[in-house]
């Protein structure tokens, strides 16, 4: 007894209460000795006491919105946990568990306010602290201040407020500057610009950080869809903060770019004029190539989740085996049936497998469902028109056969209407600002390339089919199968890309580099295709010096969107490059959630690693659907 008295009269909060207080304190509370893993409180329970650890060591961890477990804190004796349950009656926001033998004094809730008349003055500070522990305990589901120190969030926490909003309340109205940062704890909210529906916010998200950034109404109308509840930090204390916290001001500005593209040119300069630290957690790409090589770089990413995907490998490995099974069977049972099946494998194997190898590299790409429609779409549109055309133009007729052009003249025509048409689709799909990457036009573009090629194959294997026998077909099945790397989905995926870079001039600095990057990137994709027709005739050293020039080019255009991605991901999420290492040793006892597994972006359908809490793509919070 005396020594737990010694112990809670050392609480900062305890500070002035006389001992008589404390002892009284002391004696309405209940002893409980607790093992190693023992579980103190359960995140998601009822609560209604709190406890006072006099002995030994126990862990504080919580899952987030995306229910990964992060370890926030290790008590030690003389703390206090759990008071929030003497304030309301409300679910606990985090699990405690004993790291060791863990001895606690218990207080119950209606013991608690029987104490207001004995000890008035220690039932103040335990409110006090509870009001405190409350808000610091949303502030850390809200992981936009997940790199903030815990002693320092708890100073956050002392200026920040809660407000409970009604469904159909309107915050901010269009045109109106916001004072103040809301970040939504809970509940969901609409944003309105032009009375037209930009976004849902829910909670995890923030509004009003642009206003706060550039001094300008930029928010626009947001209204409650359900009740809700609002953090709500004033405009001094936010600018103080971000002061305080690089990462964070980074992450807003980050944000406000997402959210308002057209402000780039704004908000760079502010980025830009950031200091760099030695601690920065977010180094420049120059700074990283110099630290570290770019294996440990991989493996670093690798550990925070940055895991590429290598699902195309069964699907190579799975497309390859049945087209080997249908050609084996074409040829022994001569069957309509089995030479049909190899038909349309043989057209789809090369084409899915490239596409897929492409998808795999991409970190912050869509459902494959989306890039399955693309696929389709150019198959059912770009690749008949061009078979039209090309007939029209090229053999003067649908019955033609010999082409009306010279050995020059036809190549670069078939390269000219077969690209335009596939570029025609890309720019259908890579409008609009959802395509924020230059991963997007690459992936988009090798589906958009791919689906042309699959349909094209499958043609050349018929009309070998019709002119001679079932051998022909396959062997040149198999040969485009093996060659489809080196043509339309690399050569589409270069056009794309500078596509793209026209497309988002505005949005990227250098717009006469990028208007040259455009153009460059579209002749070198037609020539490339151009040559290769012509060079189709046989001449394989030409062949292969051609597909490889392309290749080459791709595999540069990739890693320049890994690295677009990568930087994109880290800014929005400081949390993935320092994990609590303060807290590394108790992972075993805290970590349960599947690090490498995705999350799904209900803002705009994005699958992230899910070691991100916040989309890189639109920039709302992850949340699992619990
Ligand atoms: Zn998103």
């Amino acid at each position: 007894m005396e020594s737990s008295i010694e112990l809670i009269r050392n609480h900062i909060l305890m500070k002035g209460v006389p001992e008589h207080e404390l002892e009284a304190a002391v004696s309405a509370m209940d002893y409980m000795l607790l093992s190693d893993h023992d579980k103190l409180i359960t995140e998601g329970e009822i609560g209604d006491c709190c406890y006072f650890i006099v002995g030994g060591k126990a862990l504080v961890s919580s899952s987030n919105l995306t229910a990964r477990q992060i370890a926030l804190d290790v008590l030690l004796p003389g703390a206090i946990v759990g008071e929030i349950a003497l304030i309301m009656q409300d679910k606990r926001t985090a699990d405690v568990t004993a790291i060791g033998q863990l001895e606690v004094l218990r207080l119950k809730s209606v013991d608690f306010y029987r104490l207001a008349k004995a000890s008035p003055m220690f039932h103040e500070s335990l409110l006090f602290s509870s009001r405190i522990r409350l808000l610091h305990g949303l502030l850390r589901k809200t992981t936009i201040w997940s790199t903030i120190p815990d002693a320092e969030l708890r100073g956050l926490a002392e200026i920040t407020r809660i407000s409970k909003v009604k469904r159909g309340d309107t915050i901010l109205t269009e045109g109106e500057l916001s004072t103040q940062l809301y970040m939504i704890s809970q509940g969901r909210f609409q944003i309105k610009r032009n009375d037209r529906k930009v976004d849902t916010l829910a909670s995890g998200d923030c509004f009003g950080e642009i206003d706060l950034l550039l001094d300008g109404p930029y928010s626009g109308t947001i209204t409650a869809l359900e009740d809700s509840e609002l953090l709500i930090i004033g405009k001094e204390e936010f600018h103080f903060i971000l002061q305080q916290f690089e990462q964070v001001h980074r992450q807003f500005i980050e944000l406000a770019c997402i959210r308002h593209p057209e402000l780039i040119k704004v908000l760079k300069p502010k980025l830009n004029s950031l200091p760099h630290t030695a601690s920065s957690s977010i180094p420049n790409n120059k700074h990283q190539h110099m630290d570290r090589s770019s294996a440990e770089n991989e493996q670093r990413d690798k550990q925070q989740g940055y895991k590429k995907s290598d699902h195309w490998i069964s699907i190579v490995l799975s497309l390859g085996g049945l087209f080997i099974l249908t050609t084996i069977c074409a040829i022994w049972l001569r069957h309509p049936a089995w030479i049909g099946a190899a038909l349309f494998i043989g057209g789809l194997a090369g084409p899915v497998s490239f596409v897929s190898f492409i998808r795999g590299t991409q970190l912050l790409g869509y459902r494959v469902s989306r890039l399955a429609l693309v696929f389709i779409i150019s198959a059912i549109t770009a690749a008949p028109s061009a078979f039209i055309l090309e007939r029209l133009f090229i053999f003067g007729g649908w019955q033609g056969s010999v082409s009306k052009l010279g050995s020059i003249a036809e190549p670069i025509t078939v390269s000219l209407i077969e690209e335009s048409l596939k570029l025609l689709v890309c720019i259908l799909w890579l409008r609009g600002r959802k395509q924020r990457f230059l991963m997007d036009a690459i992936v988009f573009g090798a589906a958009i390339g791919m689906g042309f090629a699959a349909v094209e194959s499958i043609l050349y294997g018929w009309t070998y089919l019709q002119q001679g026998t079932a051998a022909d077909m396959l062997a040149v099945l198999w040969v485009r199968a093996l060659l489809s790397p080196f043509g339309h989905g690399t050569w589409t995926a270069i056009a794309a890309a500078g596509l793209w870079y026209g497309l988002h001039n505005k949005n990227l600095e250098r717009s006469k580099v990028n208007s040259l990057i455009m153009i460059g990137l579209m002749v070198i994709s037609i020539s490339l295709h151009a040559l290769w027709d012509n060079e189709y005739t046989g001449r394989l050293l030409g062949m292969i010096i051609i597909g490889l020039v392309g290749l080459v080019l791709l595999y540069l255009l990739l890693k320049k969107g890994m690295r677009d991605e990568v930087h994109a991901l880290k800014v929005m999420n400081p949390i993935i490059e320092e994990p609590s290492a303060k807290y590394a040793q108790y992972r075993s006892l805290s970590l349960q959630a599947d690090d490498t597994a995705s999350l799904l972006c209900d803002g705009c359908g994005t699958v992230t690693p899910a070691s991100a809490s916040y989309c890189a793509r639109c920039g709302q919070a992850l949340r699992v659907t619990r």
